[in-house]
């Protein structure tokens, strides 16, 4: 690797100017708590998805967010609620934070969403729930899915932590017929508030819910107590709620990152069908692609080594990281895992697709904050590498 070049990560986050000043205002303004930023972040993440009859929440954490969707849903100790093995370990644990168990399934081979078949093969008389991962941001087989959820009265978290912004069948995720949707503003993430996340839904009595065990089970946020009528002091605690709001400072972020989304999708677009041409002639499963029409986040670009490839996985990401790049592997998936494999027996073979991605895959590098000189280092590596 020549000297000069700085190591390129696999992801980045894209601030600027814009972001520090929405951030700095908030902090001279004296509220730095969840306040005025926080409810603008909420307002204008509802306009991106167009949609005037969504409660839109902003949370400290997507994490925070599917606890609180599933909780404001009723799962609690008895209740199963099915999602894929391969996901970040924080779509399965808020099932365990409630006492209620995780059934894993597979993936469908080509997209790593959940195998709508499978789905339905798990279902028994104790599924309370699914939680569908609109992985890399391709959106799962929604219109099935919602079908099998509605048929045997199942209800729908959908983990969004990759799908800003994502559609299925023309429709934004955020806006689709789930109980609730979550997104995440991890550093890695389509925009990032640092730590955030936004719970989204139509249903006014469940918003109502996560809104009162958003904030300790207290009947009213912080900030409308200063301008209620009712005095200033007095709040009433009607649960034991949990401390999952977002504050001003991460609102502001938000804000900022929110406006710029659409240039950003623009470019991710751009950087993934540019892969797309370059690497087709390696030996390369390349991501899935959308049907027509329908938007893809690209929050990753996970690529597959084909049987062809005369390097192993872990040989190329060696490989790739001495040549000064950045990769990661989405997931190692949660059947491997010693707290999720020994708690329900699982082993390989009962999850083969998610088994065989993995052991072939890696996210290479997409964040906008890369240029096309950057990219064409990653594509010159690949070629170096694997022809
Ligand atoms: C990032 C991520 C989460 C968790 O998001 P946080 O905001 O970090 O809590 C959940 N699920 C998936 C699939 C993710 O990628």
């Amino acid at each position: 690797m020549p000297p000069e070049l700085p190591f390129l990560p696999f992801a980045l986050p894209d601030t600027g100017e814009e972001e520090i000043a929405e951030v700095s205002e908030a902090i001279r303004s004296g509220w730095i708590t969840t306040g005025p930023k926080a409810k603008r972040f909420e307002r204008d993440f509802g306009m991106f998805l167009g949609d005037t009859q969504l409660h839109c929440m902003a949370v400290n954490s997507a994490t925070a967010g599917l606890h609180l969707a599933l909780e404001a849903l009723g799962v609690g100790p008895g209740d199963e609620v099915i999602t894929t093995t391969h996901t970040f370990t924080a779509t399965a644990e808020v099932v365990r934070y409630l006492g209620a168990d995780v059934v894993l399934v597979d993936v469908d081979w080509r997209t790593l969403c959940i195998d709508v078949r499978q789905l339905e093969a798990a279902i028994t008389t104790r599924t309370k729930a699914v939680i569908p991962v609109h992985y890399a941001g391709l959106s799962a087989d929604m219109t099935t899915l919602m079908a099998i959820a509605c048929k045997h009265g199942l209800k729908v978290v959908e983990d969004a932590a990759h799908a800003l912004p994502t559609t299925s069948d023309g429709r934004l995720v955020g806006t689709l017929d789930s109980d609730i949707t979550v997104f995440s503003f991890y550093a890695n993430k389509t925009i990032s508030t640092g730590e955030g996340g936004m719970v989204v839904t139509r249903d006014t009595s469940l918003a109502e819910r996560i809104k009162v065990m958003r904030l300790h089970g207290i009947n009213r946020d912080a900030f409308d107590r200063f301008r209620s009528t009712k005095p200033a002091w007095y709040y009433e605690v009607i649960a034991p709620g949990f401390k999952y709001n977002m504050t001003d400072i991460a609102a502001g972020m938000g804000i900022a990152q929110l406006a710029k989304l659409p240039r950003f999708v623009a470019r991710r677009q751009y950087l993934a069908e540019r892969y797309g041409e370059r690497l087709a002639s390696l030996p390369l499963l390349l991501p899935a692609l959308p049907p027509p029409g329908e938007i893809h986040a690209w929050h990753l670009y996970v690529i597959r080594l084909t049987e062809d490839a005369t390097i192993s996985r872990d040989a190329l990401i060696q490989a790739l990281s001495d040549k000064g790049i950045g990769t990661s592997v989405h997931y190692i998936p949660l059947h491997r895992q010693p707290y999720w494999r020994d708690r329900y027996g699982l082993n390989a073979q009962m999850f083969p697709h998610s088994e065989a991605a993995y052991q072939r895959m890696l996210s290479i590098p997409l964040f906008t904050a890369m240029d096309d000189s950057d990219q064409d280092r990653v594509i010159a590596a690949l070629y170096e590498l694997l022809s």
